[in-house]
């Protein structure tokens, strides 16, 4: 627990390992886990809306992965019949039942083909003969007499014990045989969060890091994401945009299977995929950053590549690391929470990161700019900590903090304050953010660094010249 507190400090300490296999596995502590609240009440007014249907094609361990949106909703009742229906669930173990077999044995073949072409016509069919309308329109976020029934005698978790680690290996092997047979249904990239703020550390929404101090809000980068998975339903190989670090976290349900590539195999890597599908590099040099081009281990190992496993259960985090190329798949109904993140060292690795150009969306940070806001907030910090030493000798320190609110960990130690913790750096941050939050562009203005000098906080001194930031050997210039 003592190790939780500090998310930046704990990523520091793992660093080396992390940028060398590509994903890590973090077991939280039990205090911190049975401190979260209950998440019940917050997955009433979640809607998995416009998931994906995956077609995954191809053979012989070389597969890529179509998506196509599915034009309605669910509710996470729902969302879990779905994942319960035997087209979506694994074989069972030798010896029982599969689950959802026993209700699909007693349709006849026209009912059951209709149930499974079109799952929309589920909740439309149980509503027939009931006084509901079926087009009642909903109000901001209330649920309809339906969907309260739904969730009655709803319980979200998951009794995850059958995932045995035997299990897991058997489904993997289930995975990579029937990889292309059924089509499952992904809810990715889900705007949310289930952490609340009574979770201070490791609050996936709210993580110390770095791109806090971006000024505006990148969904999916420095936004949480939630994505409500099911059996098959799978995340293709490829590094995070702008090279950024990842987390995520299982909040309930069946595990996570992961791969990942050793980040002294990178090159190799990319090469053999590049061989795959030459077209595809043809057309964009970063296509792996699509998220569609699928191997399995079976082929990379006769490839000379090892691929890094690990199963992430739930209650645990997996974090991935700059140039880890990583992939995998939900073994069955699920729920995690994800966000990307980056540290000091990273700014070097951003400053450089290839972009995939083919996508709109595409996401670009600007890495000198965030870098100068760093760099200045870093020296305010500096700033105040020099001038609470000098009151210090003056005797005069008592009050400063006591009365400022300076909280226990962060004053005047030798590392920086965290910036959720001191209200001086709120306010730096706050000022030095030369933009507004959430105005929706996926893409950095660089434009505010060029007047940051006149906005500059009561805290700085003009005297220090400020660097130019427009040559990237600034970046460099930013202190440990
Ligand atoms: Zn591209």
């Amino acid at each position: 627990m003592e190790q939780f507190q500090s998310f930046p400090k704990f990523i520091k300490k793992i660093d080396d390992y992390g940028m060398k296999v590509g994903i890590v596995k973090v077991i939280p502590p039990p205090e911190w886990t049975t401190a979260l609240p209950d998440v019940a009440e917050k997955l009433r007014s979640i809607r998995i809306r416009q998931p994906i249907v995956q077609h995954i094609n191809g053979s012989q361990g070389v597969f890529s992965q179509t998506n196509i949106e599915k034009q309605r909703s669910y509710s996470l009742p729902q969302w879990r019949k779905v994942t319960e229906e035997s087209d979506h669930q694994p074989p069972a173990r030798r010896g029982e039942r599969r689950k959802g077999a026993d209700s699909k044995l007693r349709l006849s073949p026209q009912k059951r083909q209709r149930t499974m072409s079109s799952v929309a016509d589920s909740s439309a069919e149980s509503t027939q003969g009931s006084d509901i309308p079926q087009k009642s329109k909903r109000r901001n976020g209330e649920l309809s007499a339906q969907e309260s029934a739904e969730f009655e005698n709803f319980d979200y978790r998951f009794n995850a014990s059958e995932f045995t680690p035997e299990r897991c290996e058997e489904l993997e092997r289930i995975y990579w045989k029937t990889i292309t047979y059924n089509n499952p249904m992904y809810g990715a990239d889900m705007l949310g969060s289930l952490f609340t703020d009574a979770t201070k550390e490791w609050n996936v929404a709210h993580l110390d890091n770095v791109l806090n101090d971006l000024g505006m809000d990148l969904p999916g980068v420095n936004t949480a994401y939630l994505y409500f998975g099911m059996w098959k339903s799978t995340f293709s190989w490829h590094v995070e945009d702008m090279d950024l670090y990842s987390i995520n976290y299982l909040h309930f349900g069946a595990p996570k299977q992961w791969y990942s590539i050793s980040q002294k195999d990178e090159k190799r890597f990319f090469n053999i995929m590049r061989s795959e599908w030459p077209d595809e590099y043809k057309k964009c040099k970063e296509f792996l950053r699509h998220k569609t081009f699928l191997v399995s281990p079976k082929y990379l190992a006769d490839h000379g590549i090892k691929v890094n496993k690990l199963v992430h259960n739930q209650g645990e985090f997996v974090i991935t690391f700059p140039f880890g190329y990583h992939s995998g798949y939900n073994l069955g109904y699920n729920c995690a929470e994800s966000v990307n993140f980056a540290t000091e060292r990273w700014l070097q690795i951003g400053a450089r990161a290839k972009k995939c150009k083919c996508v709109s969306d595409a996401v670009d940070i600007d890495v000198e700019d965030l870098a100068y806001k760093l760099k200045m907030k870093k020296r305010l910090a500096r700033r105040i900590k020099r001038e609470m030493e000098e009151k210090q000798n003056d005797g005069a320190i008592a009050a400063a903090t006591s009365q400022e609110g300076m909280s226990g960990d962060s004053s005047c130690q030798n590392s920086l304050p965290k910036s959720n913790g001191s209200p001086f750096l709120g306010m730096a941050s706050n000022v030095l953010n030369g933009v507004e939050p959430g105005s929706g562009t996926p893409v950095v203005q660089p434009a505010i660094v060029r007047n940051e000098k006149q906005r500059l906080p009561a805290g700085i001194s003009d005297t220090e010249p400020l660097q130019d930031v427009s040559n990237s050997s600034t970046i460099g210039i930013v202190d440990r």
